[in-house]
């Protein structure tokens, strides 16, 4: 689908915590929006023109608006406008954005998806989409990395979905942890070497260049091929 110019209305804002807050969209003009999980939106935050892109973060199916995980901490002109506009303000979008698709790769027998704070909103359209609408039977791995185990919104959505769908894996890794959290402990890459790599995979990464870098040095080295490894970088 070729990027188009749509408005899109803020219908809803919900602060997780201190850090991440869910914006959702409803679309005006035109009323819905074909794109695949994944995919970005580009959005004008200030009368100059100046635009920010933001994941998806909802199913591609649900085409009528969409929905988007915040880190607030940036705190510049795009988070501020996204925190201040009343609810029903209309927006200038240009969408859907982008290439962090899955591959359509037979090779590709299990996915790894590997993200660093709101790097989880594309992977989170990415796993819905997967397991709800395309049933998917390959087996789906998800590395989510936060630097607190306060931060961990949608912790209980993926727990879910590790009861529901035996191919889906869940290993939240904390940064600083604090004392009695039993699951991963540190960076992804500390998660990553703990747990087997899983052979044959396509990994799929999302999230600020340091650990996206660090990422594809770790997997590279061993040795999964470079057309196996794909990121989204959002800083
Ligand atoms: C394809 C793409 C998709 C993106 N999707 C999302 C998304 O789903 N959710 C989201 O929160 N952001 C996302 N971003 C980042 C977003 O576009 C903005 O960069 C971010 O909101 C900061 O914009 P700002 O105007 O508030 O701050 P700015 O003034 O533009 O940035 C301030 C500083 O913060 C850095 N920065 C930007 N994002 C982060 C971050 N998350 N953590 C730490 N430092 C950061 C910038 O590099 C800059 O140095 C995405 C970026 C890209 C390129």
């Amino acid at each position: 689908m070729p990027p188009q110019q749509c408005t899109a209305k803020l219908e809803e804002r919900i602060m997780y915590n201190e850090k991440f807050m869910l914006v959702t969209f409803e679309l005006v003009e035109p009323s819905t929006l074909e794109f695949k999980a994944g995919q970005y939106v580009s959005i004008q935050v200030d009368e100059a023109g100046t635009r920010r892109s933001y994941s998806i973060a909802s199913r591609p199916d649900i085409d009528h608006g969409f929905e988007l995980a915040i880190d607030v901490s940036p705190a510049g002109v795009g988070v501020q406008f996204l925190q201040s506009i009343p609810l029903g303000t209309e927006v200038s979008v240009l969408a859907p954005l982008g290439t962090f698709v899955i591959e359509d790769d037979p090779t590709e027998e299990a996915i790894v998806l590997v993200g660093t704070g709101s790097g989880i909103a594309p992977l989170r359209s990415i796993i819905f989409d997967l397991l709800q609408v395309k049933q998917e039977k390959r087996p789906i791995t998800l590395h989510w990395g936060l630097r607190y185990v306060d931060s961990l919104f949608w912790e209980n959505e993926f727990q879910d979905l590790v009861e529901r769908f035996p191919n889906f894996h869940f290993h939240p890794v904390i940064s600083r942890a604090v004392d009695g959290w039993t699951l991963c402990r540190g960076r992804v890459t500390d998660c990553l070497s703990t747990h087997e790599l899983v052979p044959n995979a396509g990994y799929y990464l999302c999230g600020g260049k340091p650990m996206i870098e660090t990422v594809v040095t770790l997997l590279t080295d061993k040795g999964i091929a470079p057309e196996h490894i794909h990121h989204e970088k959002f800083f």
